[in-house]
Order: structure tokens, then sequence, then C-alpha cells
């Protein structure tokens, strides 16, 4: 669970347009910021060092070529799963996060060691990107069932709607 502070600042590590000085910022800024979430910080750190494959974030956009919404696909740290792990904006469906959005506290933002590798990720240029239309995203998302996943859905749709129909 983190706070509404930590959460902005991951979302400055989600920005994929902001070029970082180097890898030693990016780590020493999450130590600082995550002070008290330590033990994810490192486990998410372990997801990206363990991992074999890269971090894929599929966008879907406008024909303007506006990010509509993304999700991403966080490959697991066992060598058994070959099934990777899904992240929203709102979400993940790994066992973790459902526990964290089950222990109800308003205060704070459940977050798992897949989202925060997500941001990490990102400022660290280790994520490939991968457009996909509308119909498949809805489609490889029903299939992946996120936590949260509803209110991402909502989200997307209202913006998709905007976008093609104002
Ligand atoms: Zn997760």
């Amino acid at each position: 669970m983190i706070s509404d502070s930590q959460v902005q600042f991951l979302e400055i590590f989600g920005d994929r347009n902001h070029k970082w000085e180097s890898q030693e910022d990016i780590l020493k800024l999450s130590r600082f910021y995550l002070y008290d979430q330590v033990k994810v910080l490192e486990s998410a750190l372990d997801v990206l060092d363990r991992s074999t494959t890269r971090i894929q974030c599929f966008d879907s956009k406008t024909k303007e070529g506006d990010i509509i919404r993304s999700f991403w696909k966080v490959p697991g740290t066992r060598r058994d799963s070959d099934n990777p792990y899904v992240c929203t904006e709102t979400g993940c469906n790994c066992v973790r996060y459902s526990e964290l959005a089950r222990a109800a506290d308003t205060m704070l933002t459940p977050f798992c060691k897949h989202r925060i590798a997500c941001y990490l990720a990102t400022a660290l240029d280790l994520v490939d990107y991968i457009q996909i239309s509308e119909e498949e995203f809805a489609q490889q998302l029903a299939s992946s069932s996120v936590v949260g996943i509803e209110s991402a859905n909502n989200i997307g749709r209202n913006k998709f709607t905007r976008a093609h129909y104002s």
C-alpha cells in the first residue's frame, strides 16, 4: 500500500517521454520516495533483473495517435510460469494485488511489485511498446481477469467515445 505522494512520484517514472540522466538517479529516487516500501521495491527490481523478456506495453490509440489506454505484460520470475502478469493503470491480476485491494484502506493505494516494475521499467527504458486495436485490447483484458479492471475499462471507453464522436 502506498500513499498519494508515492503514487504521484511513480507517475513521473511512468512518463515515457521523460529522459532520465542515469539509472543511478532512478534507483536513488525510488529508494528515497519508497523508503517504507523497500521490500516491494526490491522485488520489483528483481522482476526486472530476472526476467528473460522485457515488459511489453500494449497501447490502443485514436486515429490521431493519442493513447486511449494501456496495459502491461510483466514476465513472471519463476522458471515454471510462462504466463506473464497483466497490469493496467489501476490494477494487476496477481494474487498479492487482489489481497491488497481487499484490505480496504481508502487513504492508501494498493501496489504490487508488478505495477512498480512497470513504472521503473518505463523510467529505465526497459519496455517494448506495441500498438493494438481497441477490439484486441478488450479481448486481451477480458481473458486476464485483472482486479480493478472495471474502472479502467470505463475510463477508456469514455475517452474512446469522446475521441470518436465529439
Ligand atoms: Zn501484481
